[in-house]
């Protein structure tokens, strides 16, 4: 029991939101089951506000208690395979923004959305289905939100989708509101409580996998539709890894393919729903640009193909790609041009259910790690080194991995990992999370994202430096958030410390 005596305040929310907003009850069951099989903190409450002026009197509620309440804010909270909604300590409120769901402004003239935490990708990629821009847009479902994603620093068809923010709207620990983001003047927000940055300190970053804010708008920038976009795919050998980065090298340097290209191996073709592999690697390569471009992009990218050798199974995806069933296959191309609604088919046909039953339903479950490689042919190798060997170790477990190339020389390495959640299997794919974040610190890869109770773990593996970054960090969170008000324990270093 939390020690504390929270009632008054949980009947107040109570009250401000209506009682069917906020839940208190059954949480223990709802939160045990949860996707990555993660072992469920003591919950004191989840609050859904139906909009902006319920949720800052929900967050004033919670910071006007002694002692404060803590919240955990999530914008959809599907942050599947990293602990979904769940909070990293126990004894928060679960603060879901699902239903701020307004995209309060369009501006298809600069290219950019102004939005609430709860749009997803699927709602803002189909407001501008039709227009000159198209969204970056991630493989999960259609209902994963964009900002909770962006927040997290997740990775998109056209590369890491932190990059998409502009400027955001924060309430700090103690009631500020403040506008971040080098182009808010731009944006027109001029709120009259909110501070309007100009020259100085770009603050916008400190608010991304950080735990000093609750993020109440953000504005996103959205990329220029091309005239016309095809998708390469080809196959290769594992031991021939060397062939997807010659062309793919080449690619970026002759500026002929754009986006983050996205490689798969054999398993994780297997485990969303991707056709019965032939060979090792699936690479999926985008060109985009003006209609001749393309035309000549795609041709030379064939021509580099034939040339290098290794590569098999060429083929070329066109819109609107009515001819592609591979559920993968049919998501990756429809993403690639800002098109999210494929999604939902290859996770069901990957799981077996719902996207909206992920964390509810029993059957497989998911962790993931996510890993900053060099993007050349000796780290992805060794990658795959460990990876091979540590799945040939563990049982129970299916060990599956991506390569998403984010630049010339830095891949996102998704060390996925199915288990089976009535067995236990949970707990032997978290002791198979933490060998590979040993085994990929001793190569001197280290993650760039975790899940929610993985900063522990990627701390450990981090070298001396590390201490310096969480005392920062440390004096950070005392100055901005001095009671432990938000998002205890996410990505917070210092609370190791
Ligand atoms: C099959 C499959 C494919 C996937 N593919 C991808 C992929 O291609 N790329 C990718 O990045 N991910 C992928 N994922 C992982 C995950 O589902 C997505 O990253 C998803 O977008 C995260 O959930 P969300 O959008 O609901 O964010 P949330 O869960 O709402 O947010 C993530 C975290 O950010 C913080 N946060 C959120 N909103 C706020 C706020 N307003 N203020 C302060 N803090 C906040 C919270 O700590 C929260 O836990 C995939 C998952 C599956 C199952």
């Amino acid at each position: 029991m939390p020690q504390n005596d929270y009632s008054a305040a949980l009947a107040a929310i109570s009250r401000l939101l209506g009682p069917q907003r906020l839940r208190i009850n059954n949480l223990v069951e709802r939160a045990k089951n949860n996707l990555s099989g993660m072992l469920a903190p003591r919950i004191l409450a989840t609050a859904r506000p139906a909009d902006r002026a319920s949720l800052m009197a929900l967050l004033r509620i919670c910071r006007e208690h002694q002692p404060a309440i803590a919240i955990w804010p999530v914008s959809t909270g599907q942050n599947w395979g990293l602990g979904s909604w769940l909070p990293a300590s126990d004894d928060c409120v679960v603060v879901e923004m699902n239903d701020l769901d307004r995209i309060i402004e369009l501006d298809l003239e600069q290219g950019l959305a102004l939005i609430e935490p709860g749009v997803t990708q699927g709602q803002l990629a189909a407001a501008i289905a039709d227009t000159s821009f198209f969204l970056n847009v991630t493989a999960s479902a259609a209902s994963c939100s964009v900002l909770g994603n962006a927040l997290d620093r997740g990775v998109g068809f056209h590369g890491q989708r932190h990059r998409d923010l502009l400027a955001l709207e924060v309430v700090l620990a103690d009631g500020s509101e403040l506008l971040v983001g080098g182009q808010a003047p731009l944006l027109g927000l001029r709120d009259g409580a909110t501070l309007i940055p100009s020259a100085g300190p770009d603050l916008l970053p400190l608010f991304m996998q950080s735990n000093l804010a609750v993020v109440t708008r953000a504005a996103v920038s959205l990329r220029p539709r091309p005239e016309r976009l095809a998708m390469v795919r080809f196959t290769v050998e594992a031991s021939r890894l060397d062939a997807i980065v010659r062309v793919l090298h080449w690619g970026i340097d002759q500026q002929v393919i754009c986006g983050a290209p996205r490689i798969y191996d054999a398993s994780s073709r297997t485990v969303y729903g991707g056709a019965q592999p032939q060979t090792a690697y699936e690479a999926f390569v985008g060109v985009a640009g003006a209609e001749k471009c393309v035309e000549v992009g795609v041709k030379l990218l064939e021509a580099k193909l034939t040339e290098v050798e290794h590569a098999s199974s060429v083929e070329i995806c066109w819109p609107p790609f009515d001819d592609i069933v591979d559920p993968l296959a049919r998501a990756v191309v429809h993403a690639f041009a800002g098109d999210p609604s494929q999604n939902d088919s290859m996770i069901r046909s990957s799981f077996g259910r719902e996207p909206s039953q992920l964390d509810q339903a029993s059957g497989s479950g998911w962790l993931t790690g996510l890993y900053l490689v060099p993007f050349n042919t000796k780290a992805l190798l060794q990658a795959r080194a460990i990876i091979s060997r540590l799945a040939s170790k563990v049982g129970c477990v299916q060990f599956h991995h991506t390569f998403n190339v984010l630049s010339r020389n830095t891949v996102d390495c998704v060390v996925g990992l199915r288990f089976d959640r009535s067995t236990a299997g949970a707990n032997l794919a978290r002791q198979a999370l933490d060998r590979i974040a040993e085994e990929f610190a001793d190569a001197g890869y280290h993650p760039y994202r975790v899940d929610n109770v993985g900063i522990a773990r990627a701390m450990r593996h981090r070298d001396k430096n590390a201490s310096s970054f969480g005392e920062v960090l440390r004096r950070v969170k005392y100055a901005l958030d001095p009671v432990r008000s938000l998002s205890p324990g996410r990505y917070d270093p210092s609370s190791l410390y």
